[in-house]
């Protein structure tokens, strides 16, 4: 287990709340992400702006360990 911290910090989603340590509130990555996803007109799209941004593609059949 990795030791956890509780330093509040700003949520990342821009809502000017306060989390409890974590990067954002609860729910409020899937938020941002949706928020993402509609700006840019769909997750294919994100894909494509990720990928250029990245210069290497986005696997998606790809083993994550510790998920
Ligand atoms: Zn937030």
């Amino acid at each position: 287990m990795m030791p956890r911290k509780f330093t509040p910090k700003l949520c990342a989603c821009g809502c000017n709340e306060m989390t409890k340590g974590g990067e954002f509130l609860p729910g409020h990555d899937v938020r941002l992400l949706g928020a993402i996803v509609r700006r840019v007109g769909g997750v294919a799209k994100l894909r494509v702006i990720v990928e250029i941004a990245i210069n290497d593609v986005i696997v998606v059949n790809q083993i994550t360990n510790g998920d």
